[in-house]
């Protein structure tokens, strides 16, 4: 792809936008940023693009550059379907995301994660085993750095590295923008419903996850979960040589989980992982952990390493973080589960469970959740704008409390909760009813069992 003295459209400023702006310009492109966002908005930005020749059109799209444009790149969360993007597609502009862009560019293997969850912490497992290897790794997309930044560094002082390894987390809007990106191992974790306030139907939340796939050849490897029955029904339409990971079966290809032990066979290959003493904990952790060994063990590193790096990582915070224990309870914090496929698999990991969960709604059902809430929730307390919802449709199952507030429900669940019990905040539902972000109420949650009393035996 030609880009010198090209008249390029850079649509979304923030992170991605100024990146892939720095990018443009060293290679020589006339680089116009537009942004519907104002000036003062922008401010942080516009900080970062000091000193680079680009124009700038905020506050507003002129459609007019839209249709003269050589190229246009749209930066994640930008939608595909806004109307200059349209008329730019109509006048037979060529319009790229940014993770398309950059694939173009970039020179080394790549291995892309994508899911309903776990993506973030199979991309930063991968990450850490690739870089104990020793390989020069980039590990980002949907997780921070955008993937530009692996073809061209953040900081211009910062001399170009020349990455070995590239590790990619992808969300499905960002998989609805690519056209030839072909990754050498996809990884699919599993697909439950999510972002339903965002995609018209389930089908087309499925269909955008398994464009990971769509370029692929038989050169290339596709790492499936196969007990999650929506990634298992995709292996047969896949032109890349599939590996299957499994807890439930012993596989004569791929890494299945048995008696603790992860066991990966591949072209008469046999390696054995001792998941004893990993810091990753719950069902859902081994299939992440599975994930990053196939990914790994395909691209060039040895089994010591993969078994040092694993047992090495501690796992993320939000991810069902354990607080504090107060009165022989442990109290887990997993803000970040903020859809019913991640809750699921909190609930399978304990017994005896008080539950705090809700927050803003998504659109989804809560039922799936309906086995699992009656054989191991002993209490449930509900918070937030979903909170009417849930105790609908699951009230029924468990004993079930109403909150007004967060600091309310974690009163609630301390006067519930009795030794041998836990607590865990595992929301199903996103948190922007009463927080910022997922951050926030993580900390306002850690900050309130922080300050739970112990009381004297
Ligand atoms: P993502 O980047 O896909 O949101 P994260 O690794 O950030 O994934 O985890 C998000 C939430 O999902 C957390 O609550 C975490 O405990 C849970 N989770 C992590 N891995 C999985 C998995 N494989 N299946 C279901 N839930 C998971």
């Amino acid at each position: 792809m030609e880009l010198k003295n090209k008249k390029i459209l850079v649509v979304g400023l923030a992170r991605t936008g100024v990146a892939v702006a720095r990018f443009l310009v060293k290679q020589g492109a006339q680089v116009t940023i537009t942004d519907m966002k104002g000036e003062a908005d922008l401010a942080s930005w516009l900080d970062k693009l000091a000193g680079l020749p680009v124009t700038l059109e905020l506050g507003g799209h002129d459609e007019e550059r839209f249709r003269t444009a050589d190229l246009i790149v749209v930066s994640p969360g930008v939608p595909l379907d806004i109307k200059p993007l349209l008329a730019a597609r109509a006048a037979g502009r060529m319009i790229v995301s940014e993770v398309e862009l950059a694939s173009r560019f970039i020179t080394a293997p790549v291995a892309a994660i994508t899911g309903t969850n776990g993506k973030t912490t199979t991309t930063t497992l991968t990450g850490e085993i690739f870089k104990a290897a020793g390989f020069a790794t980039f590990v980002g997309g949907n997780i921070g750095n955008p993937l530009i930044e692996a073809v061209e560094p953040a900081s211009p002082e910062t001399k170009a590295v020349a990455y070995e390894r590239v590790v990619v987390e992808l969300s499905s809007f960002q998989l609805e923008g690519i056209e030839r990106f072909r990754p050498r191992v996809a990884v699919l974790l599993n697909i439950t419903e999510d972002h339903l306030d965002r995609y018209a139907t389930f089908q087309e939340y499925i269909d955008a996850k398994l464009r990971i796939f769509m370029n692929q050849t038989a050169e290339d490897f596709a790492v499936l979960n196969v007990d999650d029955p929506l990634v298992a029904a995709s292996a047969d339409r896949l032109a890349a040589r599939v590996v299957p990971t499994s807890q439930r079966q012993e596989l004569s290809e791929g890494l299945f989980l048995r008696n603790g032990v992860i066991t990966f066979r591949w072209e008469g290959r046999e390696e054995h992982f001792t998941t004893a003493g990993y810091h990753l904990q719950g069902v859902h952790n081994i299939e992440n952990i599975m994930a990053a060994l196939a990914t790994a063990l395909l691209m060039g590193c040895d089994a010591a390493t993969c078994q040092a790096a694993v047992s090495a990582f501690r796992g993320l915070p939000h991810r069902m973080e354990l607080v504090r224990t107060v009165n022989g309870v442990p109290w887990y914090e997993d803000s970040k589960a903020t859809n019913v496929g991640s809750v699921e698999k909190a609930l399978a990991s304990f017994d005896n469970i008080t539950l705090i969960a809700g927050g803003k709604d998504k659109g989804g059902s809560y039922a799936p959740l309906a086995e699992l809430v009656e054989s191991r929730v002993r209490h449930m307390v509900l918070i937030g704008e979903a909170r009417e919802r849930i105790a609908r449709e699951l009230g029924h199952l468990t004993d079930t409390h109403m909150a007004a507030s967060l600091e309310e429900a974690v009163q609630t669940a301390a006067a519930l909760t009795e030794r041998g019990g836990i607590v865990l905040f595992s929301p199903a539902c996103s948190s922007f009813d009463m927080f910022r972000d997922y951050e926030e109420r993580a900390e306002r949650y850690k900050s309130l069992v922080r300050a739970l009393e112990e009381k004297p035996c």
